[in-house]
């Protein structure tokens, strides 16, 4: 790495799945406001849904998730019917016509916790409460670990097309250092098995970073992986939080890689994943020339959200279980992270949503030019403030912030428009921070941009 890089590189920065940021949520946010902004979507609002599922079978020493490893099912039981409680009760609430949700998305922790039987219990409640549009997307997180045959048939005959599953690394003394052991023999089973119950699309998750990673083992990841042609493969570098996530005390600091080694790494993979034939996807995602996500990202028509990148082009992400985080037009509202404060809240009837934001007009115009950036490596801020009732004076201060990023070659502007040279995607967010008009530089706020 360019050493005039180093110090974008160690900057603490936003992921932006959001605009603003889940660090400016405020406590306290009412839940009779979420319920108010769920009543007020108009009728032909197209609707997007997240399901979030906090168990896992065991713990990952990197996870950065929201989960746990229930002692008994019987915790999971009783949050499935927690969670019918309050699809319905939103449902009732909604002002939007049935029958207009395009994506539906199971995430975790490992929603393949549940059984099928609970999975199956869930979609019907949410389709009778909003209605799954004919050509819906519906999505789930899993871990090809529990996946058997049955299992792989029973999910597809429920409506399930899209899958996405966590990889990381094939090498075995990386598995064992963060305690997730899963063969290659065991990941091409499951693909094959998920492609012939009818998945039309299969989504790996790798990872640099990691204790005993080296360059030359995630670019043999990146190929292994490669060869088993699933249609996405994402990317994420290992954010070291133990002081957050205290089972990430079982790696060992002396054991991690510097910031060179992880430019370093996230480059070997790009690289090998490029010669295979998958298109970069803004910053971490790659995907087969055929898949939708790379014909957005040509069309530029790729969009953001608390999933990352995606084609989803609803008006409003719903999301329901601990933690979760819905998206209204009007700002952002998201559910008790304690289980069990959030199940009581639905048992005594009431919205399981105790911090949130409503966002302001310039809220708006900054988080467009943001996902612009995130998406398309460019941004034409002029005219998306113009477009929110702005002038370019109101962005002064990022202008002021973008300089440094210009000087080190990371970013250029003509006219009103700026732009990030593809081959600095790694520096996406640094570039798109500058248009945060929240940011206040904070170690352990955010993670490191490398
Ligand atoms: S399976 Fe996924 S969600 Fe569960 S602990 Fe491992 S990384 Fe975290």
């Amino acid at each position: 790495m360019d050493q005039k890089l180093l110090p974008f590189a160690l900057q603490d920065v936003p992921r932006y799945t959001s605009y603003p940021t889940a660090v400016q949520f405020q406590d306290g946010f009412p839940g009779d406001q979420a319920d108010r902004w769920l009543a007020e979507l108009p009728r032909d609002a197209s609707l997007s849904i997240y399901v979030h599922v906090p168990f896992c079978q065991q713990l990952c020493w990197y996870c950065g998730c929201h989960t746990s490893v229930p002692n008994s099912y019987g915790r999971a039981s009783a949050y499935v019917d927690s969670l019918l409680s309050d699809i319905t009760r939103s449902g009732k609430l909604s002002g939007a016509e049935k029958g207009n949700v395009k994506h539906l998305h199971f995430g975790g922790g490992t929603p393949t916790y549940l059984s099928n039987a609970d999975l199956g219990r869930i979609l019907a409640c949410i389709n009778g409460s909003f209605g799954l549009a004919p050509e819906a997307e519906i999505a789930l997180e899993s871990d090809p670990r529990g996946i058997t045959r049955d299992r792989a048939f029973g999910l597809a005959a429920m409506g399930f097309n899209r899958i996405s599953f966590g990889v990381q690394d094939f090498s075995l003394p990386v598995q064992m250092k963060i305690n997730r052991l899963q063969t290659h023999g065991l990941v091409a089973h499951v693909a094959e098995l998920l492609r012939e119950a009818g998945f039309t699309s299969i989504n790996f998750d790798l990872m640099y970073g990691l204790p005993a990673q080296t360059a030359g083992s995630v670019r043999q990841t990146a190929k292994q992986a490669a060869a088993l042609r699933p249609s996405r493969i994402s990317v994420f570098g290992y954010a070291h939080v133990p002081w957050f996530k205290k089972h990430q005390r079982m790696i060992s600091d002396s054991d991690l890689p510097g910031v060179s080694e992880r430019y370093d790494q996230a480059s070997a993979i790009a690289e090998e994943l490029g010669h295979a034939g998958y298109a970069a996807i803004g910053l971490d995602h790659f995907a087969l020339p055929d898949d939708p996500l790379a014909m957005a990202a040509s069309a530029e028509t790729l969009r953001r959200n608390f999933q990352g990148y995606t084609t989803d082009t609803a008006d409003a992400l719903l999301a329901f279980g601990a933690s979760a985080i819905s998206e209204f037009p009007q700002g952002f509202a998201q559910a008790a992270r304690d289980t069990l404060a959030w199940s009581q809240a639905i048992a005594g009837r009431k919205s399981p949503i105790v911090r949130g934001l409503a966002s302001t007009a310039e809220d708006r115009m900054r988080g467009a030019i943001i996902e612009q950036i995130m998406c398309n490596f460019s941004a034409d801020f002029g005219a998306i403030a113009s477009r929110h009732g702005f002038t370019t004076s109101a962005l002064e201060d990022s202008l002021v912030r973008l300089q440094p990023l210009i000087a080190a070659g990371l970013a250029n502007i003509a006219g009103s428009i700026v732009r990030v040279p593809r081959e600095h995607r790694l520096f996406l967010r640094s570039v798109a921070c500058a248009f945060d008009g929240h940011y206040t530089a904070a170690k352990n706020r955010h993670a490191r941009a490398i």
